[in-house]
């Protein structure tokens, strides 16, 4: 059986500073974890809040009402088919989208796509709005929208009234880069008085 001068139980930021520092004095170290090396810091606690909340607050910018093209307006996501998700929480009736990427040159976006669907999870009734990948490149079906543009104005899709909780706005990359670019989105639907409306009756 093999033996050690020091064995530390449990890998969180107690642990494993303690195991690394006395194996660097000299002794021969183990250290056992249940669960995962890092312990709740790592895992579950300060570095992924920290980051929930860096992500969030960066998210925040696509809402904000700034279209402008600077570089401080513009979130920045990574290669491949990626997409922005909003969630009403409820199913609501919407009537028009409008979507700017970057405008900051003259570029053209590839897959454009907006789907609805009834649950967070894109299982549930899921309806294409606006789509623009002929060749289905990002596997969620062929588009016969045209490809267009990025402009100030942005681009405005009509979305008929439909009723549904949950929007995702993806996108493929730029004739310029690989990257996927979002400066802003906006959604109209029913003002929302109307919902408080709905709220305080059926609370009567
Ligand atoms: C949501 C959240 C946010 C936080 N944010 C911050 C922050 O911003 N800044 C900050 O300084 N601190 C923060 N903390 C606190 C920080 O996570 C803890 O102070 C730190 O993780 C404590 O380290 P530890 O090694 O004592 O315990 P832990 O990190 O809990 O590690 C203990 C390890 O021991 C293992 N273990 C337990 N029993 C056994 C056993 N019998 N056998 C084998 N393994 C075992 C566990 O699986 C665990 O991996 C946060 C905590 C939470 C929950």
């Amino acid at each position: 059986m093999e033996t050690f001068d020091i064995v530390v139980i449990g890998a969180g930021p107690g642990g494993y500073p303690a195991a690394i520092r006395a194996a660097q004095l000299g002794a021969s170290v183990a250290i056992v974890e249940r669960e995962q090396l890092g312990g709740t810091c790592l895992n579950w606690g300060c570095i992924p809040t920290k980051t929930l909340i860096a992500a969030a607050d960066t998210l925040a910018k696509i809402t904000d009402g700034d279209k402008s093209a600077s570089d401080q307006s513009v979130i920045f996501l990574r290669k491949g088919t990626q997409w922005v998700q909003m969630d009403w929480g409820s199913p609501q009736e919407i009537f028009a989208l409008v979507i700017w990427h970057a405008h900051n040159s003259a570029k053209v976006y590839h897959d454009v796509i907006v789907q609805v669907a009834d649950n967070a999870g894109f299982t549930q009734h899921v309806r294409t709005i606006f789509n623009n990948d002929a060749d289905n490149s990002s596997r969620l079906g062929a588009g016969a929208n045209r490809e267009y543009w990025e402009t100030y104005e942005g681009k405005l899709v009509n979305a008929n009234g439909v009723k549904a909780c949950c929007l995702r706005f993806c996108s493929n990359g730029s004739t310029e880069s690989a990257l996927n670019e979002y400066t802003e989105i906006e959604v109209y639907g029913r003002p929302a008085r109307q919902l408080f409306d709905t709220a305080d009756s059926i609370g009567k």
